[in-house]
């Protein structure tokens, strides 16, 4: 890491919060269980159709013990539309069955132990630990900030678990939970996979991708 680029992913995020102070995460819920769910659930699928999706979940499992009974055809149908449902109900209820066995009922709380549970990997770990409890031990790698950090020039990797390891040299702790929300939320609204809004973008004077 040269001090040009830690430089420089310093001020990635600095903008960045500037333009979207109340950047958070988008999937709507309550409590850890929710948000595990959640993620889960969002994988190759908009937050907007998981959080049409959920409120009708929860409120027929409404506990992760519940959850953990539940009948498998049940929960497929009522996660359908967020595509790869019987993965996606093979997973939730196999993570809800683990937390039970394993955690006492209670989502657990470090890196490690959140790697154990059926459907979750970094990612999701990543979001439960920094939404759910605020605790930074890595940084969320979706499909936005695979995007952005490679145009940004922050990462030349491709592989997740590569991306976030240059994120986390290149960026102080303090900053790894907001600069998920950050890039996916400039990811969304500016830096489209297909047609980036380089015009309008606050990044553009210095992005090495830029077309502006
Ligand atoms: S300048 Fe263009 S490519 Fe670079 S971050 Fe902004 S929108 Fe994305």
């Amino acid at each position: 890491m040269t001090r040009a680029a830690a430089e420089w992913a310093k001020t990635v995020v600095q903008r960045l919060r500037g333009e979207y102070p109340d950047a958070r995460c988008a999937l709507l819920h309550r409590n850890p269980y929710e948000l595990i769910v959640s993620t889960i659930l969002s994988a190759q699928c908009t937050d907007e159709m998981v959080n049409r999706v959920t409120p009708g979940l929860f409120r027929r499992y409404p506990t992760v013990e519940s959850l953990a009974k539940a009948r498998l055809p049940s929960v497929e149908k009522l996660v359908k539309s967020t595509g790869f449902f019987r993965n996606k109900a093979k997973s939730i209820t196999g993570m809800a069955k683990k937390v039970v066995a394993d955690f006492g009922g209670a989502v657990p709380r470090t890196m490690d132990e959140l790697l154990t549970l059926p459907g979750v990997a970094r990612k999701t770990a990543n979001v439960v630990l920094g939404v759910a409890f605020g605790k930074a031990e890595g940084v969320v790698v979706d499909t936005h900030v695979h995007r952005l950090s490679r145009r940004l020039g922050l990462t030349k990797e491709d592989d997740p678990k590569k991306i976030e390891r240059d994120l986390m040299e290149l960026l102080p702790r303090a900053d790894w939970i907001d600069t998920g929300h950050l890039l996916i939320g400039h990811g969304r609204r500016v830096c489209a996979a297909r047609k980036p809004a380089c015009e309008r973008c606050i990044l553009r004077d210095r992005c090495p991708s830029s077309t502006a």
